[in-house]
């Protein structure tokens, strides 16, 4: 029985975030999403609601859960009983941060591998950033994301507009 993480910000699940999980669900035999509570970013959406989108874009993967966490990734498998972690790579621009995350999580935990998935070609470009940038501008947002979380978004955006010093993710 070999159970992922999946962990990230989720700000909030993309077509890009879900088809990881969907190959994710997969190869493993249980992946477990992990949102993670992270005070330094501004997030649109708070971690209870990133869990709550998450959770109905993912309900028909039966050996998919999700739940938020705080603190290093690592220990959020250790305590999910994950031997693996899972990244996207979109680009390169990707790859020197996700290289040194994953170095420094195997120092951190030697029993821990990450395993990264190369994103699908027609998700290459999405990230949860811009499609929120897109939302702001109120342009059609149907390829970056499930119709449900469209809405949340433009109802979230609507109601208290993109935190100004958001980073990129
Ligand atoms: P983080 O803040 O940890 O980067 P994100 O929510 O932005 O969290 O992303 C979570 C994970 O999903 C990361 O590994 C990221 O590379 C991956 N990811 C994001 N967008 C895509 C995409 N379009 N295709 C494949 N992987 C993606």
């Amino acid at each position: 029985m070999v159970t992922a993480v999946y962990p990230g910000s989720f700000d909030p699940a993309t077509f890009g975030h879900l088809d990881v999980i969907a190959r994710a669900s997969a190869a493993f035999d249980r992946v477990v999403v992990g949102i993670l509570n992270n005070s330094a970013k501004c997030p649109l959406f708070s971690v209870e609601e990133r869990v709550k989108i998450m959770s109905d874009a993912t309900k028909g993967f039966p050996n998919v859960s999700v739940t938020s966490f705080s603190g290093l990734s690592v220990n959020f498998a250790h305590e999910s009983g994950a031997k693996v972690i899972i990244r996207g790579l979109r680009a390169v621009t990707d790859f020197e941060y996700e290289l040194q995350m994953a170095q420094t999580n195997r120092v951190l935990a030697p029993d821990v591998d990450t395993v990264f998935m190369a994103t699908s070609l027609e998700y290459a470009y999405l990230s949860s950033t811009i499609m929120k940038e897109v939302a702001l501008y109120g342009g059609d947002l149907s390829n970056f994301a499930p119709k449900e979380v469209i809405d949340a978004v433009v109802r979230k955006i609507l109601s208290r507009g993109v935190c100004n010093n958001e980073q990129q993710d």
